[in-house]
């Protein structure tokens, strides 16, 4: 049957279908969310080979492998079969042009359809792949600035320098977020920005994949090194490193960062995302500090939590007195303990403290309605978080030019009373719907033991922060998730003191971040990618 040419045409182009379904599909369907190498065969050897790479590349790699191993396959074994039957003069034609390039061209298209089936369509999953979700993403535009760039606003500059605790710096009250930042654009915005007086940006490896440290380094070229304070964290740029991680790791890390920033030295280092004490107290990441402080490579140590156990690990780190400054969650409607914690981190150690998540989840973009009627929701929010004496300065994400106007139009001004009717209206807009105080109330209401904060956390990163792929990515990295809702009884109905109605949350979560259960084995970068502030 094999010595006829016809019928190994046919065996390979089924064996590319069967190798391009389960082999190639595997990872097309992997490659837009497995953003940790070692979720994929040879990952971390493979990543090595592209170092600037801000994803992983892996997924891509090894699907188009599979095509061209499957193409190879079928080439040689035509070529085997054609070779045998025909005379010698035709034998060279037929071999080159007919069992060549027509047979790799088959197979190639063969086994791409057969994966994108699997991996688009979710053909024979029991899922949808990709493409609802994709369309999803495609179909929306959200708004990220006030609708009105209004003349008030133009050619604003950093009016207030605050005191940043034991660093000893006045930094600008209005601090640059660059988690969104990379390329010639975010260049631009940053160099605006520090023209107008911010004199502190925060940055990081994962932020825009390396490209927000890339982007700032050439922006911050001409700038006299003394006038800015730069702060980065223990991270790559491919998600953060776990607690345990080997010393030489982490300043590994930190050197990446200098090499990207231009810069012999970081002013601040965080530990980022501190979740849990464990994280924050690393032994590894402490020692790693001091020797990075001892050779002039990083001057202050911070840490940044906006988690249920933000207390706790508030409470650790201002009793361990390590920590220069922190950066925790704090908006409007925040829960009472946590300006008690700012007070006593000022007033016991001296620590800068640095207010992100400013926006309460940022939903005033989608909020059309709420927009005609705001002068500006973000200036609001960011002078709620500056009046408190506390606080030594917000931090907000810049990535349009108008965000330098419409941000620093907020600088060292007061809260006023139309402030707070914005503040308010908003409140009662997101009503329901904004989990933004992470209190973990409802968790001990809950049998299955589902992280509910992050769910909806995942689920704001997605439908409000226009980030689908981290709310995905880190939706299919929980060990739990929320298919269970489902069919729970929900005796979480009636935990949530801001009045979340949660099975309905979490079961329109699941829905929109999950590709199906095979996402569910791509691991994120221990500890997971960073968010920005
Ligand atoms: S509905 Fe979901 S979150 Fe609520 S109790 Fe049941 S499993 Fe837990
Ligand atoms: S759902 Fe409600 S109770 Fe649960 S963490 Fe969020 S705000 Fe707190």
């Amino acid at each position: 049957m094999f010595s006829r040419p016809r019928n190994v045409v046919l065996s390979a182009l089924v064996l590319s279908l069967v190798a391009g379904y389960f082999v190639t599909g595997h990872f097309l369907y992997k490659a837009p969310i497995g953003l940790d190498p070692s979720a994929f065969l040879l990952g971390d050897w493979i990543q090595r080979l592209v170092p600037g790479a801000g994803h992983a590349i892996a997924g891509p790699f090894w699907a188009l492998a599979s095509l061209a191993a499957v193409a190879g396959v079928s080439v040689w074994l035509v070529r085997r079969a054609v070779a045998g039957r025909v005379d010698p003069e035709r034998r060279s034609f037929l071999t080159r042009a007919g069992s060549g390039a027509g047979m790799a061209l088959g197979s190639l298209a063969f086994g791409f359809a057969a994966g994108a089936a699997r991996a688009f369509l979710g053909v024979g999953t029991g899922t949808k792949g990709w493409a609802p979700v994709g369309s999803q993403i495609n179909d929306r535009d959200i708004p990220f600035t006030h609708p009105e760039w209004k003349d008030a606003w133009k050619g604003s500059r950093v009016q207030n320098y605050r005191r940043f605790g034991r660093t000893g710096w006045n930094v600008s009250d209005i601090v640059l977020g660059t988690g969104r930042i990379g390329g010639e654009d975010g260049e631009q915005i940053a160099k605006l920005a520090i023209e107008r007086g911010v004199n502190y940006f925060d940055t990081s490896p994962d932020y825009s994949g390396a490209g927000s440290e890339m982007a700032m380094g050439k922006a911050i070229r001409s700038v006299p090194r003394d006038r800015l304070f730069i702060a980065s964290k223990f991270c790559t740029p491919i998600g953060h490193l776990p607690p345990g991680t080997p010393v030489p790791k982490y300043i590994e890390a930190v050197e990446g960062s200098l090499s990207r920033l231009g810069t012999d030295y970081i002013d601040l280092c965080h530990i980022h995302s501190c979740d849990e004490v464990a994280r924050l107290m690393d032994p590894n990441v402490h020692e790693a500090f001091d020797r990075l402080k001892q050779a002039g490579k990083v001057r202050f140590l911070g840490f940044s939590t906006h988690t249920p156990n933000l207390v706790e690990v508030v409470s650790t780190a201002i009793d361990s007195n390590r920590f220069d400054v922190m950066m925790i969650a704090y908006h409007h409607g925040i829960w009472p303990q946590v300006p008690e914690l700012a007070r006593r981190a000022r007033e016991e150690r001296d620590m800068g403290v640095v207010a992100m998540k400013t926006l309460k989840g940022a939903k005033h973009r989608g909020l059309l309605d709420f927009q005609r009627h705001a002068d500006s929701y973000t200036q609001a929010a960011l002078k709620w978080a500056l009046a408190n004496e506390h606080v030594s300065c917000a931090v907000i994400s810049f990535f349009q030019l108008q965000h330098v106007d419409e941000y620093l139009a907020a600088s060292g001004k007061r809260l006023t009373e139309q402030d707070l009717a914005i503040l308010g209206e908003y409140d009662r807009q997101i009503a329901g719907t904004y989990c933004g105080p992470h209190c973990g109330a409802c968790l001990s209401s809950c049998p299955e033991g589902l992280p509910i904060h992050d769910v909806l956390r995942h689920r704001m990163y997605f439908e409000d922060y226009g980030w689908e792929k981290e709310g995905i990515q880190r939706y299919a990295a929980l060990a739990k998730n929320a298919s269970v809702c489902a069919t729970c009884p929900a005796p979480c109905a009636g935990a949530c003191p801001v009045g979340i109605d949660i099975h309905e949350r979490m079961t329109g979560a699941h829905d929109l971040l999950t590709l199906g259960d095979w996402a569910s084995a791509v691991p994120l970068a221990a500890g997971g990618r960073a968010t920005p502030g």
